[in-house]
């Protein structure tokens, strides 16, 4: 039986980890324990070598050439493209627009579709808990044209307030922009709900997928959403990808993103026409091996299954909770009961800086501050938290070591 029949079989977290070299280092004379996957995730070694193959064997300039490596190459950039597009369930394959990543597409968004469609008076909504990129694009479109941001609250426990959701709700609506799952409260959002309402009243809704696409099944057609954005290296893929998914006649009716080549059918002085989808939005040399690499990504999630992966990190994401809630003056931040696999914490008369210091010495990573959410933090009157974010390849065991770790820390600091 092959390695990855195993997998299948069973979810065995320890032949998982054989397949991330990353996980055999030491740090700092201790063995590394990864807790800041919510910002990147650990590639495993059949991405690494899709990559190294794509240079030793096929690198050249996609589309349009005839020689051997480049319709090689080409072939293997589009297949990336058939396998996003099944991940996600979107109907076409031309729905699937390569971009650097999720700020990349929202930005793609808001200077297309919102230059074209919001006027002064118009309303654009987001949330509370929104990553910086979702909320600057917006705040830049709405200083250009004179429109109105509004702010869904949450609760205490980072869920959103859908009451008031819908009283903010009206035809002046023009775009809701949410997070589907948020990276500092781990939050999982309603977001079928929020489209259903947002699009009674005639508004677009764009989904920020950058946390949710690897823990979540996405199913776009199902979600009803009209745009969906995600990263590829928070999904075991590459840095520098990601997608942006569409509905068809709202891409097709969009003004151009960047103009180059690619992006056109023809040029002359006087006029140039555009390439159809998804060409028309992917201007220039893209990040071919980068993209060639992320299906390897996409393949691995979907042949360990999202459902074990998920069973797992549910598993730890219980077990770190019950530990954390152990240590005397640590308060979670985020308890919302729709959540996935991060813990955002604070520990009275510490700053989250100082833990993460404390922790990097023991060998374990975790991220600090504010996590490009600072209205949310904002919003919990505090300067940032610690964030222990757990992935496939995580380990109770290492969650102990965090608890020490803490443990250590606190005497230390308090
Ligand atoms: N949205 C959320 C919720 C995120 O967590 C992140 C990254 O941390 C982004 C958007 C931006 O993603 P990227 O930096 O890959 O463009």
């Amino acid at each position: 039986m092959t390695e990855i029949a195993t997998i299948q079989n069973s979810f065995d977290v320890y032949a998982i980890r054989e397949q991330f070299p990353i996980l055999n280092r030491e740090v700092k004379g201790k063995r590394l324990v990864y807790f800041d996957n919510a910002a990147t995730s650990q590639k495993p070694q059949i991405v690494i070598d899709a990559l190294s193959n794509y240079y030793s064997n096929h690198n050249a300039n996609i589309h349009r050439g005839i020689h051997t490596l480049a319709e090689e190459a080409t072939a293997a950039f589009e297949k990336t493209r058939d396998t996003a597009q099944q991940f996600i369930h979107a109907a076409t394959r031309e729905q699937i627009i390569f971009t650097r990543g999720t700020t990349e597409g929202i930005n793609l968004v808001a200077y297309t579709w919102g230059r074209q469609n919001i006027k002064a008076g118009d309303e654009i909504m987001i949330s509370t808990m929104e990553h910086h990129s979702n909320i600057v694009p917006w705040q830049v479109l709405c200083e250009e044209k004179n429109a109105i941001l509004k702010i869904i609250p949450i609760s205490d426990d980072g869920e959103l307030l859908m009451d008031d959701f819908e009283r903010l709700l009206s035809p002046k609506t023009k775009l809701v922009s949410i997070v589907h799952v948020s990276n500092s409260l781990g939050t999982v959002n309603p977001v079928e709900r929020i489209i259903d309402a947002a699009h009674k009243v005639g508004a677009v809704v764009m989904v920020d997928g950058a946390q949710s696409t690897v823990h979540l099944d996405i199913d776009v057609q199902k979600m009803d959403c009209d745009f969906f954005a995600f990263s590829a290296h928070k999904l075991y893929g590459p840095t520098g990808v990601g997608v942006l998914y569409g509905k068809k006649d709202l891409l097709e009716s969009m003004p151009v993103f960047q103009g180059g080549g690619e992006m056109i059918k023809e040029v002359t002085f006087e006029k140039t026409t555009f390439n159809d989808l998804p060409y028309k939005f992917e201007a220039g040399t893209p990040n071919i091996a980068d993209t060639v690499a992320f299906k390897s990504a996409l393949d691995f999630v979907s042949r360990t299954g999202k459902s074990k992966i998920r069973a797992h990190e549910n598993e730890l994401l219980q077990y770190a909770t019950s530990q954390l809630e152990q240590i005397p003056g640590l308060k979670i931040i985020g308890k919302a009961k729709e959540k996935t696999s991060l813990v955002s914490f604070i520990i009275d008369k510490t700053h989250p800086q100082d833990i993460g210091i404390l922790l990097d010495n023991r060998g374990i990573a975790v991220r600090t501050g504010h996590h490009c959410t600072q209205p949310l933090m904002n919003r919990f009157g505090i300067p940032g938290t610690v964030r222990a974010s757990f992935s496939l390849y995580n380990t109770k065991e290492e969650i102990d070591e965090l608890i020490i770790g803490l443990q250590k820390a606190v005497k230390m600091l308090a």
